[in-house]
């Protein structure tokens, strides 16, 4: 063992705001899979708190994405019809109806995970858990897609190099789709290096092991397709290699992770075969990176997963996981 064993305090950060998107009862993006994590991690002892919102977060929101459409999607929230609860219309595409609470919770969503970046480069915590929706890896500079609206991950990417200064930040993404919004908006960059394992060929049709970056940002992005069906051994085989390879060239300041858990074997969109253990094993993985090149500083942030009691128990892991100190086990 390297280092002593022992147990920290994760805090998961978490506002009822964030409930208030509404896609309506037929979208599998509920407020109930929340809701569901939340009661979990309370019965297993977590500290959730909801600390206030950073008072840059609409300007570092403005940082990833186009004013107009910022301004777009709030202005038809705060004209939802009145009186009128659940979806009213669709933006940008047939996945994303949105409700009047959808602007406020995607924005709840990123103050949140600002707030938690805000705790690790203080110190105040080695890593934070952010239990937030809607999603948000799929969101590009104007455009909705995929359940999201703000791209909440690469606005806490972006956020931490221009505000806190930080040279180099990874998002590492295991959720099953690719994060198609967040590899676009760091394929030129070079600072925020993007790993994402996944499920190919598949929704959103992205992330081919190819796809690698251009001019400042080649190299930085490093996808791991895998074919449907793959379970345990291909996941963490295939995240596990590429992370540590990625991770030994880029040297990453903070590590930031995009923590979906539809590649379980029990969710009803992705077709993967993940256990909670899986899960478990790949978190594993970021934590020994992160001990060896930041600080131990992980900002864990929920995405997708879409059968309530599987994602609340690999959530769960995940952040007991997080929470011992000491890479192996
Ligand atoms: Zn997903």
């Amino acid at each position: 063992m390297r280092y002593a064993r022992g147990v920290r305090v994760v805090p998961v950060y978490f506002d009822p705001v964030v409930l208030r998107h509404d896609p309506g009862p037929y979208h599998p993006e509920t407020a109930h899979r929340l809701q569901v994590v939340v009661e979990t991690f309370r019965q297993d002892g977590r500290r959730v708190e909801a600390p206030p919102a950073p008072e840059r977060t609409l300007k570092a929101v403005e940082r990833v994405h186009d004013p107009a459409y910022v301004q777009r999607l709030a202005a038809l929230c705060r004209h939802a019809p009145a009186d009128f609860e659940g979806p009213f219309a669709l933006f940008d595409c047939p996945d994303n109806p949105i409700s009047a609470g959808t602007f406020e919770a995607s924005l709840r969503a990123v103050s949140l995970t600002l707030a938690a970046t805000d705790t690790v480069v203080a110190g105040r915590a080695a890593s934070v858990f952010v239990a937030a929706r809607p999603p948000g890896h799929h969101a590009f500079a104007s455009r909705a897609m995929g359940y999201c609206f703000l791209n909440t991950i690469a606005i806490a990417a972006k956020d931490l190099i221009e505000h806190h200064g930080v040279s180099r930040v990874l998002v590492a993404d295991f959720d099953v789709h690719h994060g198609n919004g967040t590899q676009q908006l760091f394929w030129e960059d070079g600072r925020v290096a993007y790993l994402s394992v996944h499920r190919y060929p598949f929704y959103p049709g992205t992330g081919a092991a190819d796809e690698e970056g251009v001019g400042r940002g080649r190299g930085a992005t490093k996808n791991v397709p895998l074919p449907a069906g793959a379970g345990d051994a291909k996941y963490a085989g295939g995240f596990a290699v590429a992370l540590e390879t990625l991770s030994e060239r880029f040297r990453p300041e903070v590590v930031l992770v995009s923590a979906g858990f539809d590649a379980h074997a029990s969710d009803p969109i992705g077709g993967m075969r993940v256990t909670t253990e899986g899960f478990a094993w790949m978190t594993r993985a970021l934590e020994d990176v992160a001990e060896a090149f930041a600080g131990g500083r992980i900002v864990s942030l929920l995405e997708g997963g879409y059968h309530p009691e599987a994602m609340a128990a690999s959530a769960a892991e995940h952040v007991r996981v997080l929470a011992r100190t000491g890479g192996l086990m």
